[in-house]
């Protein structure tokens, strides 16, 4: 009988872990890195070096499941390790929730994901490389970048072609999130459709994609959808701006503004830049990013310019400040007591680091402050709002949604004839 499991994802917002079984094979989606339970990791504790998914198994903050990592990894844990020839792993996205374990998974387990996924990968083993030869090289923080473990081989798969695994018929298809390439997946099993919508929103820039996601995952036994922000009481979750709203505020912000722009951002949220980039050059205004930055848009495949700050190029921005825009890296703030910035100027907070509430980002905003530089935040979530999300069970009217990725599955509230089931970690649901 073909089942589905969590292993992740259990009343907590991330690290959504679908398992599907049937007749002794397996297709996991997602195995990203757990938020951990307990008070035992936090920053700057954390697990031991080339020891990590052995610690995290070993507290239970790692999923408990059999053959499927490197059998060196688990070694004193009890976890039996190695691959069993009868599973395949499908990433919805390049978030670390999603895809933190696969550095230790067993080299015999195939790994599909979407073709940007697999770029997005490569680019940032180019920020690891830089890093590791430069000590100076600062990680662009809160993006993880460097998985644990081994860098695995991710295989690109193609969108909508059905790939067969066993008695398992699994398709892919782009959604929306803030990421290129997020996908959800719909997997056959001889019982029945299991649809998982990965991370996703209606408020990005392809809602398309998730309706088209829905029509084809219409009337699936199993539904699993992401719900992080239920329970999350606030106008920015209940109802997002749109990204293209974020454009266009982008836009007259360019418009009215004559001095220096400084700009943070996150590097994956890969889309907002491209059309950063071009509404910047609307304006006649350049961004010269960060050299992390620019050394991870450059191996995605982008054409952009660095700020070294030497002193042919900081002439140059003073003699043209509304020219350029300028990516600021939470380490060189200091740097803008050599640029032209002052009340003319403005620093656009875009979702990106330091978080404005953090020691780095209180640090950042007193340097503003002491130079008289505005602030303006500007961004939108990579997940749906509550109502987007009831809104996708509806579209796709499953028999059985499980809400996962949410702190309040119990307020995923489907209409009949769907019922929802919140589901506990690791029990097995048969797929009926
Ligand atoms: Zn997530
Ligand atoms: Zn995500």
């Amino acid at each position: 009988m073909a089942t589905v499991s969590f292993w992740g994802g259990v009343g907590v917002s991330g690290s959504s872990k679908v398992l599907i079984e049937d007749r002794g094979w397996r297709i996991l989606l997602d195995l990203g890195l757990d938020h951990p339970q307990t008070e035992l990791y936090h920053h700057p504790v954390r697990p031991r070096y080339g020891k990590e998914l052995h610690d995290r198994l070993t507290v239970g903050d790692a999923p408990w499941i059999p053959r499927l990592f490197q059998s060196d990894a688990v070694m004193g844990t009890g976890l039996e390790g190695g691959s069993d020839g009868k599973t395949a792993i499908f990433i919805t996205h390049s978030h670390v929730d999603h895809i933190g374990l696969l550095g230790w998974v067993d080299s015999l387990i195939p790994i599909y994901a979407a073709p940007e996924t697999v770029k997005i990968r490569r680019a940032i083993t180019a920020i690891g490389q830089a890093w590791q030869a430069d000590p100076h090289f600062e990680l662009i923080l809160s993006e993880k970048v460097m998985l644990e473990g081994q860098e695995p081989q991710i295989m690109a798969m193609n969108e909508g072609g059905p790939l067969q695994f066993g008695p398992f018929r699994i398709i892919r298809y782009l959604v929306d999130h803030d990421v290129p390439g997020a996908s959800g997946y719909i997997v056959e099993t001889d019982q029945g459709r299991v649809a998982y919508t990965g991370d996703i929103r209606l408020h990005g820039r392809h809602p398309e994609r998730v309706k088209d996601f829905a029509k084809m995952a219409k009337g699936a036994e199993v539904l699993v959808i992401e719900g992080t922000t239920l329970g999350t009481r606030s106008r920015d979750t209940e109802q997002p701006a749109t990204e293209a709203q974020i454009d266009r505020t982008f836009d007259t912000i360019l418009e009215h503004t004559s001095g220096l722009i400084l700009l943070s951002l996150r590097p994956r949220n890969i889309e907002r830049i491209e059309a950063f980039i071009q509404i910047a050059q609307s304006r006649g205004r350049k961004i010269l990013w960060s050299k992390e930055f620019a050394t991870f848009l450059r191996a995605y495949g982008l054409d952009v310019q660095s700020i070294q700050y030497s002193r042919e190029q900081i002439q140059d921005i003073h003699m043209r400040p509304c020219k350029y825009l300028v990516q600021m890296a939470p380490k060189d703030i200091p740097w803008i007591m050599d640029l032209p910035i002052g009340p003319e100027s403005l620093f656009i907070q875009a979702d990106g680091d330091p978080k404005l509430s953090s020691p780095p980002g209180r640090s950042v905003q007193a340097w503003l402050e002491r130079y008289h530089v505005g602030l303006r935040t500007l961004g939108t979530r990579g997940h749906g709002s509550p109502d987007a999300i009831h809104q996708i069970v509806e579209w796709v009217q499953p028999k059985v949604v499980y809400p996962l990725h949410t702190h309040a599955p119990e307020l995923l509230q489907p209409n009949p004839p769907t019922m929802p089931i919140i589901p506990e970690y690791a029990r097995r649901y048969p797929i009926v």
